[in-house]
């Protein structure tokens, strides 16, 4: 793995146990970039679990969830020996801290959350807790007083509510809680599913990182494209299959690609393959290595135990000052 720029302050950031699997979009948009920082800086990757019940409801899906989770994480090369690696409801310090920003956060700024508005706009039921996402967003990075916000440019409203919030509580309570920054890899962007929108695991749209080669195979032939006919002159820059094929490929195959599509003649039959080729090279290793993990889930779950220890006794800090400053507590 290559070493990433160092970045300065402590690092966290969280992905939803909240379907089967990550999938291309979570990877690509966050967590590859992960594994580059837990090499150089202080970091903390947590199952945000809590989160997940805004969707999740049955208690068995959540736990295999949060498993494939854990597995995922280490499979792409984070190591619990230099991360703290942590499920975040074995911290329900988290909840406490989300009360305390809850009553002074402006109700206003959760209602201008895209995340909700597209949420309304799909037509899901909307309950409380999608609306107050942001807010336990910000109780996870402030309890731990992470500085830097690796996430998918996706997140970044979220990020700016907390940094907010953040500020709002400095400036009532003195100053506890560094503002922190949102990494965001602004040349990724948001990574299209196989319906061209965000791909997401809310969307079913998404192609699963751990997919086996003959169900990735199967979802990359469901990318839909337009229907310019084979003979037709194509361009690589509006294609879905090209945005992904870039992750994956060299520059040398980009070119290679783009050229084809531009010159006509080639069906995105042809696209498709190529792309799965590339990205089947690339995760055949991590999927090997996930499934021998899901394998042992006792050893998954004490590596997350030996995670929350690791955790309590940051949040523990944080709490005790901020409870002091509030006013509640024992004087
Ligand atoms: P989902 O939207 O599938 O529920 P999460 O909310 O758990 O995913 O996101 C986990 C991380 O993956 C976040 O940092 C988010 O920004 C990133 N991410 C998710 N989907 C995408 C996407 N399509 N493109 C880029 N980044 C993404």
């Amino acid at each position: 793995m290559s070493k990433g720029p160092t970045v300065k302050g402590r690092v966290l950031s969280g992905v939803q146990p909240s379907g089967g699997q990550v999938h291309l979009g979570n990877y690509l948009g966050a967590m590859k970039r992960f594994v580059e920082l837990s090499k150089t800086a202080e970091t903390l990757f947590c199952v945000v679990d809590l989160h997940a019940l805004t969707s999740v409801k049955e208690a068995e899906k959540l736990r295999d969830y949060t498993r494939s989770l854990t597995a995922a994480y280490l499979a792409i090369g984070i190591d619990p020996e230099e991360t703290i690696l942590f499920r975040q409801s074995d911290l329900p310090e988290v909840c406490e801290l989300s009360w305390y920003l809850t009553c002074n956060f402006p109700l206003g700024l959760l209602e201008r959350a895209h995340a909700l508005k597209d949420a309304k706009a799909r037509g899901d039921t909307v309950n409380s807790g999608l609306m107050f996402y942001p807010i336990l967003m910000a109780a996870d990075i402030l309890l731990y007083r992470a500085e830097q916000i690796p996430v998918g440019a996706d997140q970044k409203q979220h990020i700016e509510m907390t940094r907010e919030i953040a500020q709002k509580m400095n400036s009532v309570y003195g100053d506890l809680f560094p503002i922190p920054e949102p990494l965001i890899e602004e040349s990724t962007g948001v990574i299209p599913g196989l319906d061209g929108r965000k791909m997401s695991k809310s969307y079913n749209n998404y192609i699963g990182l751990f997919e086996t080669e003959k169900a990735l195979e199967k979802k990359v032939k469901r990318i839909v494209t337009d229907s310019l006919g084979v003979e037709e002159k194509k361009d690589p820059e509006k294609c879905s299959v090209f945005k992904l094929y870039k992750f994956f490929a060299s520059k040398d195959e980009q070119n290679a690609l783009a050229n084809k599509y531009r010159a006509g003649g080639m069906g995105y039959g042809v696209a498709k393959q190529e792309l799965f080729r590339v990205i089947n090279l690339e995760l055949s290793p991590l999927r090997a290595s996930y499934d021998s993990w899901m394998a042992r889930p006792d050893d998954l779950e004490d590596i997350l135990l030996q995670g929350a220890q690791k955790a309590r006794v940051l949040a523990f800090e944080t709490l005790s000052e901020l409870r002091s400053a509030l006013g509640v507590g024992r004087y």
